[in-house]
């Protein structure tokens, strides 16, 4: 297990648009590890691989919810619904803040760490955190799609940064 460094904007990797892993390797377990490890230290409730440098369609979160920490490898939104508006943070862009509007219900699809198929039901701010980690996959940061970016005071700071 390691901690590994978080890449910040920006940094060309987080605008790639990252690669579907073929297969759940050793290799794709010690990351989803360390992918954890480094998003618990951050601290943070979401890291998507292109994070740590890795052009990988791996995601981990844990938004503190009764799901637990939640590991996804190649993520897929099969149908979303519904609208939500809030705030977002992003441990790749320390001290910026944006209001994003998201679907507010989505079922997703990818692989667990055994390489086992999952198909999840999600909503509110889990499915928001699943929106700005696929979203990192596919090269988008959150102030692309906020409809205001600003630098938030102590009372607006968001602590769940993903
Ligand atoms: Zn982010």
């Amino acid at each position: 297990m390691a901690i590994r460094l978080i890449v910040k904007h920006p940094d060309p990797v987080l605008r790639e648009v990252a690669k579907p892993v073929p297969k759940i390797t050793p290799n794709i377990q010690k990351l989803l590890t360390d992918m954890a490890e480094t998003m618990y230290d951050a601290p943070g409730v979401g890291l998507a691989a292109p994070q740590i440098g890795i052009s990988k369609r791996v995601i981990v979160i844990d938004v503190g919810d009764e799901h637990g920490l939640i590991e996804m490898v190649n993520p897929e939104i099969l149908e979303s619904s519904g609208e939500q508006f809030g705030p977002e943070g992003c441990l790749s862009i320390p001290g910026l803040q944006g209001d994003v509007r998201r679907k507010e219900k989505l079922k997703v699809k990818g692989l667990d760490r055994n390489g086992q198929e999952v198909v999840m039901d999600v909503s509110g701010f889990l499915a928001r955190a699943f929106q700005h980690e696929i979203d990192h996959l596919n090269g988008i940061l959150f102030i692309d799609i906020a409809d205001r970016v600003y630098e938030p005071s102590r009372d607006e700071e968001d602590e769940d940064v993903v």
